[in-house]
């Protein structure tokens, strides 16, 4: 089962891929953390990458599609059940591309409030280690990762004045994607909330079984 993750910055895109990947055995391929790694390891396309992170822009289309073709043609995807592609693609082209190298089974379209999103992703924290997301309003001053104990740290594009770019660049070049993926009929809407990642994965969970069933 091969699948495309929707939704905002700030969603909650990163915690449902992981609890998707684990209950379907699918790798989990985020361009984002891809980026962020070469950045961490001071690679070209590191380099590259930071100069448009930094401003909330979309790194170029031919190095983001040239990194996601390269990552599906690993071997742990092919012994695995498929994959999901979270942050991956971003507009229009990216998403014709992949036509041209990937079958896809769905699209799973988190539906957010936008007025959600600024605080969620000012007042996020990651963690180093595994990747985990959480907000400060519910650390009680914790600096560490509940699940594994990873430092845990702000990103540097979750600020205000990049946020509210990732939001511009959402709505004009992302948001056109749902109509896209819905005309092909692999549609899967969601609708997050302010309630526990747990609450949105029931929803997705029901759909995703029914959609497995099928594959
Ligand atoms: P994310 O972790 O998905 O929020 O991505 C962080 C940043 O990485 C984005 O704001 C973009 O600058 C860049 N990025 C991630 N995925 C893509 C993509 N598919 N195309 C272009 N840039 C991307």
């Amino acid at each position: 089962m091969n699948l495309i993750l929707l939704g905002a910055p700030g969603a909650g895109k990163g915690t449902q891929a992981t609890k998707i990947a684990e209950r379907y055995g699918l790798i989990h391929i985020s361009t984002g953390d891809i980026f962020r790694a070469n950045i961490k390891n001071g690679t070209e396309i590191g380099k590259l990458a930071k100069s448009y992170i930094d401003k909330g822009e979309l790194v170029p289309d031919e190095v983001t599609c040239a990194i996601v073709k390269d990552r599906l043609t690993w071997e742990d995807v092919a012994k695995s059940n498929g994959y999901l592609l979270d942050g991956f693609p971003r507009n229009l082209f990216q998403a014709e591309e992949l036509d041209k190298f990937a079958k896809l089974d769905g699209v799973v379209n988190i539906n957010i409030d936008f007025k959600l999103l600024m605080d969620r992703l000012c007042g996020r924290r990651v963690c180093k280690e595994c990747g985990e997301s959480y907000h400060v309003s519910t650390l009680n001053g914790a600096t560490t990762c509940a699940r594994c104990g990873g430092e845990l740290y702000q990103r540097k594009d979750d600020n205000p004045e990049t946020v509210g770019s990732r939001l511009k660049v959402y709505e004009e070049q992302t948001a056109p994607l749902i109509d896209y993926y819905t005309k092909k009929g692999i549609i899967l809407n969601v609708t997050g909330t302010e309630a526990p990642a747990e609450v949105l994965f029931e929803q997705v969970k029901a759909l995703l079984d029914d959609l497995a069933k099928r594959a």
